[in-house]
């Protein structure tokens, strides 16, 4: 029955209260508090496959994936056993482990790069690649795209200053002026402004870094050749090329967004951080690359990177029975579901009038509540032209309808590959009336 529930969330409302009462804003990351779309969060007691099940008993075909690592949907039975194995060895040692050396195994067969080092987040991933870019080079510039976010490194948290290659502002409280102001922040897809400020700043560059194909301000492909582009002028100008896979790292294809063009095109980032997929649902991420790079870290070399937690042996067990169950039976099926849900998402929209333009790099993709004849979203700046009110309305809608999408208007939705036929039917099914909600805004 797809009429709105009016869905029994008093579980939520209270575990939402008490919560509120003792963190702040009731959730420990932000977007999970439905700021961007107002109401209260569902609290999620299990997951299956395709579906959560909140508190209050209701179910949901899930379009958030965690925000990416649940490739295989939710408790998969190859994940579940591999992980219940581990934690019956014990959950940490803080000694080297064999599946650490087969899950880094795994990740330097599928991507370029030829040493890694685990870690447990994205945002460490990011900020040890930028300290080691800084250290094998001795320079202190860095390089990032608006729009595109790495996690909450200090550095990495900058709001483009006035003009197009000056130096940054603290994109939020708390952070430092002097934490951003060796960072330089360029509109994305923008040849030109790359190449201005490496005319600019280019031997004072340590490294250029960019999300593979951004999915943080919605899903912004790079244009064809943009990150060839990229790797060429680092190149140029002695500076790393950091290409930052945390959220398209074994989603986007097999290989990640580097299987989409640098491996077709024969070219290579000099660093890649990966997160997400690569722990199965588990805190595991990655940071490596160029050998001769990568030497420069502790133990080996002199850049200081460390971590109690980093590979642990739960986490990497799930990582490792994720990506070895990531078959291209799996990369087939989350295209099958993608091109259901987009075309889906085409027919409700147009039938109910409402200007959209859909973006996608691989399964991952967005929806746009722009109009199509501004063209494609290529930029932060663009993107921005989306319509949030009419985003919250839909959301609340399909929330409504039994299909939870990402709390957000920035952000894409991500499938797995245990979204079956009537998964995806359920969400088909949601589709019209939520957009007729969103016309009405
Ligand atoms: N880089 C990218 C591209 C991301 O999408 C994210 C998280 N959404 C991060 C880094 C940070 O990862 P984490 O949340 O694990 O710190």
């Amino acid at each position: 029955d797809l009429s709105p529930t009016a869905a029994v969330t008093r579980g939520s409302d209270e575990l939402f209260a008490r919560a509120r009462a003792v963190t702040p804003g009731g959730v420990n990351s932000p977007v999970r508090a439905f700021n961007a779309v107002g109401g209260t969060p569902r609290f999620i007691r299990s997951a299956q496959g395709p579906w959560l099940t909140d508190v209050d008993g209701n179910r949901y075909v899930d379009l958030i994936c965690s925000w990416g690592p649940m490739l295989l949907g939710h408790a998969h039975p190859a994940v579940v056993a591999a992980v219940q194995e581990a934690v019956s060895r014990g959950t940490s040692y803080g000694t080297p482990t064999e599946g650490e050396v087969a899950l880094v195994e795994e990740i330097v067969a599928r991507t370029p790069v030829e040493r890694l080092r685990l870690v447990s987040s994205g945002t460490e991933a990011t900020m040890s690649a930028i300290r080691l870019a800084r250290g094998f080079t001795g320079r202190d510039v860095v390089v990032k795209f608006a729009g595109c976010y790495h996690g909450h490194v200090d550095s990495l948290l900058a709001a483009a200053g006035s003009g197009l290659t000056t130096f940054s502002i603290p994109g939020t409280p708390g952070v430092p002026a002097s934490s951003t102001e060796l960072t330089l922040v360029l509109p994305y897809n923008d040849r030109e402004a790359v190449a201005a400020a490496f005319r600019e700043y280019g031997d004072r560059i340590a490294c250029l870094i960019t999300e593979a194909a951004p999915g943080n301000m919605g899903v912004v492909p790079p244009t064809p050749g943009f990150n060839a582009f990229l790797a060429e002028t680092c190149r140029n100008h002695g500076a790393l090329f950091i290409s930052d896979e945390v959220m398209t790292g074994f989603r986007a294809s097999r290989q990640g967004q580097w299987g989409l063009d640098g491996a077709r095109e024969g070219w290579a980032p000099d660093l890649m951080t990966f997160g997400k997929v690569m722990g199965g649902g588990f805190p595991a991420a990655a940071f490596g690359g160029r050998a001769d790079v990568m030497a420069h870290l502790a133990p080996e070399g002199p850049v200081y990177q460390a971590g109690t937690l980093s590979g642990n042996p739960v986490a990497t067990a799930a990582g490792l029975a994720t990506l070895r169950a990531a078959t291209g039976d799996v990369y087939a099926r989350l295209d099958e579901v993608a091109d259901a849900l987009r075309a889906g998402v085409v027919d409700a929209f147009t039938a109910a009038g409402l200007p959209h333009v859909i973006q996608s790099t691989g399964s991952m993709f967005s929806v746009f509540l722009t109009d199509p004849a501004d063209g494609p979203v290529s930029t932060f700046a663009e993107a921005q032209r989306t319509d949030v009110a009419a985003y919250g309305a839909f959301f609340h809608a399909m929330l409504d309808r039994g299909v939870h999408l990402p709390p957000s208007a920035y952000e894409a939705w991500f499938v797995s590959s245990s979204h079956d036929d009537r998964a995806v039917d359920h969400v088909l099914d949601a589709l019209p009336a939520a957009a007729k909600a969103a016309a009405a805004v």
